[in-house]
C-alpha cells in the first residue's frame, strides 16, 4: 500500500506525458485525464500540475486556496465536456482509511450513471 512519503507518484509521469493518458482538459495549472480503472461511465481525475505539498487534501494550507479553486472549476469544465453537467459527483479520497492510493491530490469526477449515497 502506498504511503504519503512525499515521493514522486505515477501522476508526475502522466503530467510529463511519459505515461500515456486520455486527456480531457489541460491548462497551465491543471490536468484532467480518464481514470485507468473507471468506476462509472465517466470517471476523470483532475490534478494540479505542481503538487506543491498537496499530497492529500489534509495537507492543504491557505496558500493552496487558488489552486484548490482552479481544480474545482476544472471539475465543472470536465463535467460539461463529458456531457454530465446535469448530474455528477466530485470525490477526494484522503488518506489510507479513505483508500487514497496516489499521494498527489486528485479530484475524481464521476457520472453517467445513477449515483448512490453513501458510496459504501
Ligand atoms: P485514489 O484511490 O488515490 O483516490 O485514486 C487514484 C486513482 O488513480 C485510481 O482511481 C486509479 O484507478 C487511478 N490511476 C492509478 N494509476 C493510474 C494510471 O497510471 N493512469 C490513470 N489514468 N489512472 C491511474
Amino acid at each position: 500500500i502506498n504511503a504519503d512519503n512525499g515521493a514522486p507518484t505515477i501522476f508526475d509521469k502522466i503530467i510529463a506525458k511519459e505515461i500515456p493518458s486520455t486527456i480531457v482538459y489541460e491548462d497551465d495549472k491543471v490536468l484532467a485525464f480518464k481514470d485507468i480503472s473507471p468506476q462509472a461511465p465517466v470517471h476523470v481525475l483532475v490534478i494540479p500540475k505542481f503538487r506543491d505539498g498537496l499530497t492529500q487534501l489534509g495537507k492543504a494550507e491557505q496558500r493552496h486556496g487558488v489552486i484548490l479553486g482552479q481544480l474545482l472549476y476544472a471539475a465543472r469544465i470536465v463535467a460539461e465536456k463529458e456531457g454530465i453537467l446535469d448530474g455528477f459527483r466530485v470525490v477526494i479520497n484522503n488518506g489510507p482509511s479513505a483508500c487514497q492510493s496516489v499521494y498527489h491530490l486528485h479530484l475524481h469526477v464521476l457520472g453517467g450513471r445513477q449515483m448512490k449515497w453513501p458510496p459504501g
